[in-house]
């Protein structure tokens, strides 16, 4: 009956009845030096067991890890089974500079890319197209695949792009992108699972059809993070300040805390259909690890050995 049903579901713990069947995927960003190169290496190992859909490696503003980027992807698409992702920006680079970088990946067998207008490399300055280079995401999109048959994502904005007229207008141009050849959209970290559901409702109102997935940032530094948020648009909610107070002294247990927020965050969007999730991992395995496994996710190894 229904008492009964009801007391049963308040009972349950709130991740035991996820069945597993989330897909994931990890974002990286490329390593500075010998010593980020080491932890960003054991951070992909302890993950791909976890058998992620790609992993994607950021591109510095400016094209500033132009290098470094090609030489992470490249070495994740050499040395493991996962499918590597590399972002690329319009920011200061002609077509011609694209095509280049592009047909490199290509030719390292990277055959997905993640397309961004990307941001000027002085903080708060407006983005302006290079002469000769793509004007948005949505023409750096058409440009990719005018060059090879890659797959691509995009970037989507849960709570608008700040530079943004309007909500409508910037889902104008998710739709644009998408339209022209996009295959999915990554969307910007948010914490309210109700921001993500209403502009899924709305993407679809507007006939975009694609992927939307979200992309999940999961915070131990409120600081470092209201910094990022405040680029991108994002609400640091109230409640994420009281959760942090006073544990400055304590790096534990604000990571205990980061992976309670986050996980969740990520059962909320399960239980609301949900079964893609982007982790910005900041190079970091374990919170995401913890998150992976509390949506039901296994290494597929030992999935495998117990099947036998
Ligand atoms: P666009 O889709 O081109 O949009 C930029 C702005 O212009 C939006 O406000 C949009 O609404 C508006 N706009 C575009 N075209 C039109 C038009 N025709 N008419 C009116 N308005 C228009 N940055 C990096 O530098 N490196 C990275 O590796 C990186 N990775 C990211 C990964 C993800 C998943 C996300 C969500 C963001 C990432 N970013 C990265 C940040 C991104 O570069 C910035 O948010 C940037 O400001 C916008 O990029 P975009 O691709 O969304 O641009």
């Amino acid at each position: 009956n229904q008492l009964e049903d009801a007391r049963r579901a308040l009972d349950a713990p709130l991740f035991a009845d996820l069945a597993g069947d989330a897909q994931v995927s990890f974002e990286f960003f490329p390593p500075k030096t010998a010593k980020m190169e080491e932890t960003l290496w054991s951070a992909v190992q302890t993950l791909a067991p976890l058998g992620p859909r790609f992993v994607s490696v950021t591109y510095g503003a400016g094209g500033s890890t132009r290098e470094r980027t090609h030489a992470t992807v490249a070495r994740i698409a050499r040395e493991t089974p996962i499918a590597a992702a590399a972002h690329l920006t319009c920011v200061e680079a002609s077509k011609d500079e694209i095509r280049e970088i592009a047909e490199g990946y290509w030719e390292a067998g990277v055959r997905h890319i993640v397309a961004l207008r990307g941001d000027p490399p002085v903080e708060g300055a407006r983005f302006i197209p290079h002469p000769q280079g793509f004007a948005s995401a949505a023409d750096l999109v058409a440009g990719l695949k005018a060059i090879a048959p890659f797959e691509i994502s995009v970037a989507a904005y849960p709570e608008t792009h700040p530079e943004a007229q309007s909500g409508q207008a910037d889902l104008d141009n998710l739709k644009r992108k998408l339209d022209a050849g996009a295959n999915r959209a990554i969307s910007q970290f948010f914490f309210s699972p109700d921001a993500f559901f209403r502009f899924r409702d709305r993407a679809a109102a507007a006939g975009i059809t694609d992927e939307i997935v979200p992309g999940i940032l999961p915070v131990s530094n409120v600081a470092q993070t209201r910094k990022f948020a405040a680029m991108c648009g994002a609400a640091i909610p109230p409640w994420m300040d009281r959760l942090f107070e006073g544990l400055d002294d304590h790096p534990a247990a604000r990571q205990l805390v980061a992976a309670t927020i986050a996980a969740e965050l990520c059962g909320k969007l399960y239980a609301g259909g949900v079964r893609n999730l982007h982790f910005y991992t900041l190079n970091r395995a374990e919170l995401s690890y913890a998150i992976c496994h509390l949506l039901g996710l296994r290494p597929q190894v030992a999935q495998k050995e117990e099947a036998a």
